[in-house]
């Protein structure tokens, strides 16, 4: 926490504004527009909740197909299941960590082409699907990093399909200038506990079209329509985020940009840490067009030079009682999505084999440094 988010929350109290909307959230949600250069946010009550809504937005419907980051977490696909749509997973390019434009467009080539197989393809769609454009696209910025956006946006423009960002680990990244989340139709934001700011749970919707934006709030508010009594055209859902929790939102607005430059500057002392490690590499901005959050930091380890591995130096460090986690398991190699069409070229599973998170919370002191410093060294016996 800041500092600043009890004085919001006392209001909400003090105001008896505790509820599900109120001041909080009207004006965490004019904070957070000039926070990313948004037009248009509703704040939520989770990030899972804003894709789910965007998905609904964009007409997705049973049977329909919607493209998705295959290297990510799964709350960025669960919600095309939760409509009974399919996920088509595509993987990842070496640069960004980011879904690969050249793989999506063959993708997009390969649902669309009746029955073809596509290079990279290693699960086909099921019969009835083929031969259709996917309804949508979504695309994670992971661990703050900007996905190619610009050519991203070129392949879905060229098919006319939707793109929504999951920019839920990238708050404050800037791709060519721009805040993420604001460069498609849709962009998601997440404020969970774990994310760059927090309200312990919640999230935004974000979008240039006011009218959608305004649809958004009246499904997560149960869909009730303008009438005395409680009239529904349609299926609601609950939604919103809580005048209490939008209180601890604005004080969290107000060290973003601390936070970012502590994450940053926390990757920057990995970076000298591990310089002269052989066989070690970054998740790194690939030119000046991006500017990552740097929400976590990433290694991958090259066994063969590093003399060591992912898994020796994660429990070599957790010995310690220092936690590191293996990057996310890309979506095409779970259990629960194993017979979704998936596009891949190997970079997100290579990624789960020899890539480490290491701590980056921008609560780290420097003796909790040192002590990473030491262990980390010793991990990789220099
Ligand atoms: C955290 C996260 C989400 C979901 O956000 P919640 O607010 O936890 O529902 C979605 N996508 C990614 C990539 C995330 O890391």
């Amino acid at each position: 926490m800041g500092g600043g988010e009890m004085k919001y929350v006392q209001e909400a109290f003090d105001t008896n504004w505790i509820a599900p909307l109120g001041p909080n959230v009207d004006a965490f949600e004019k904070e957070l527009c000039s926070a990313v250069g948004a037009k248009h946010v509703a704040a939520l009550s989770s990030g899972t909740a804003a894709i789910h809504l965007s998905l609904i937005l964009l007409g997705v419907r049973p049977g329909d197909y919607v493209i998705g980051s295959s290297f990510t977490f799964s709350a960025t696909v669960n919600p095309i299941a939760y409509l009974g749509a399919t996920p088509v997973l595509v993987d990842s390019e070496p640069g960004t960590w980011n879904m690969d434009p050249v793989l999506l467009e063959k993708a997009i080539v390969g649902l669309k082409s009746e029955g073809l197989r596509s290079e990279g393809q290693v699960r086909q769609p099921a019969d009835e699907g083929r031969g259709r454009l996917p309804k949508a696209i979504i695309v994670a910025h992971l661990y703050g990093m900007p996905a190619r956006m610009k050519e991203i946006m070129e392949v879905a423009d060229k098919y006319g399909i939707p793109v929504v960002e999951d920019a839920a680990e990238a708050l404050g990244s800037e791709y060519m200038g721009r805040r993420v989340g604001c460069n498609s139709r849709f962009g998601i934001l997440s404020f969970n506990g774990n994310k760059i700011i927090t309200t312990s749970g919640g999230g935004a919707l974000i979008s240039d079209d006011e009218a959608m934006i305004d649809r958004a709030r009246y499904l997560a508010t149960q869909a009730r329509d303008p009438a005395p009594h409680y009239q529904h055209s349609t299926i609601g859902y609950n939604y919103r985020m809580s005048n209490v929790v939008a209180g601890v939102g604005r004080g969290q607005l107000e060290v973003l940009d601390r936070h970012i430059s502590r994450h940053r500057e926390i990757n920057a002392w990995y970076r000298e840490l591990l310089k002269d490690v052989p066989g070690v590499t970054f998740q790194s901005e690939p030119s000046p067009d991006f500017y990552s959050n740097y929400w976590l930091t990433c290694i991958v380890i090259d066994p063969e030079k590093a003399g060591t591995d992912r898994e020796k130096l994660r429990l070599t460090m957790e010995a310690e009682m220092i936690e590191s986690r293996p990057l996310w398991k890309p979506m095409h190699m779970q259990p629960v999505f194993a017979t979704c069409p998936a596009f891949v070229n190997g970079t997100s599973e290579a990624l789960f084999t020899d890539g480490l998170c290491l701590p980056s919370g921008s609560n780290i002191t420097s003796d909790d440094r040192k002590r990473i410093a030491e262990v980390i060294r010793r991990g990789f016996g220099v």
